[in-house]
């Protein structure tokens, strides 16, 4: 059983954030910032790819009630919201779940350092090729 999957069945502990019948969020054990949260679905899911939009649906109200819940109890008013699908694409933890990351002014928090300007033939090109 993946180590979400215990968390869900209380079989390790977590520290709760929020739960529904869908879904648990609870704090993430390396806080990338004050209130970095996790969100799961209770259903065992490696990643997007595997989820369906109904569960997805559940998940994002929870995203949103998170949200929430920071911005009343530390004041969050930005936040990233991040979900890594797959190991080339950084996930360790194979239970879908997407990082509540809140952010504050010179927290140093860099999630996505490398970026390329392609011009616009070369995005032309790649819009032609994900919409044929
Ligand atoms: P990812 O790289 O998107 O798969 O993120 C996995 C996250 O799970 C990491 O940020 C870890 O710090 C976090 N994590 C791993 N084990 C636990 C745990 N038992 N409780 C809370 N967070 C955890
Ligand atoms: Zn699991």
């Amino acid at each position: 059983m993946c180590i979400f999957c215990k968390i869900i069945n209380n079989e390790i502990p977590s520290y709760k954030i929020y739960e529904d019948e869908y879904t648990l969020a609870f704090l993430d054990l390396s806080q990338a910032t004050k209130g970095h949260t996790l969100i799961v679905p209770k259903k065992h899911f490696a990643n997007i790819f595997e989820t369906p939009c109904e569960e997805l649906h559940h998940i994002m109200n929870s995203v949103k009630a998170v949200t929430e819940k920071l911005k009343k109890s530390l004041g969050v008013e930005n936040v990233n919201i991040l979900n890594n699908s797959g190991t080339l694409a950084g996930q360790t933890v194979h239970h879908l779940h997407f990082h509540v990351i809140p952010r504050y002014e010179n927290d140093n928090c860099e999630l996505c350092p490398s970026a390329t300007n392609p011009s616009f033939d070369e995005l032309k090109n790649l819009c032609d090729l994900i919409n044929n």
